[in-house]
């Protein structure tokens, strides 16, 4: 399994993985207003379409944008060039979840 579901309170189904580039987790949502497209497959997913995660890192104490751009198709993550991360450009698979 790659996937691991995450319940929430509000209904809608979300999916949890553990990004490699990012070395943390990003949560999809895969039903509700806002879901991604999902082949409903834990253990070689796809999603539709790209996944564009921003947020703030740190750098040295400083403050800095880090964004994480990737596709998930059949277990593989694609990492795109506008990753920050150093799988910028490279396609590896998704870790197990325990
Ligand atoms: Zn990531």
């Amino acid at each position: 399994m790659k996937l691991r579901p995450v319940t929430a309170d509000d209904g809608v189904e979300r999916v949890r993985f553990d990004c490699p580039g990012c070395e943390s987790p990003h949560v999809l949502p895969v039903t509700g207003a806002r879901a991604w497209g999902f082949n409903g497959d834990h253990a070689a997913p796809t999603f539709t379409p790209s996944i564009l995660i921003t947020y703030t890192g740190e750098d040295e104490g400083c403050p800095v944008r880090e964004v994480c751009h990737s596709f998930v198709t059949l277990g593989r993550i694609q990492f795109l060039g506008d990753c920050t991360h150093a799988l910028a450009g490279l396609t590896v698979d998704l870790p197990e979840v325990p």
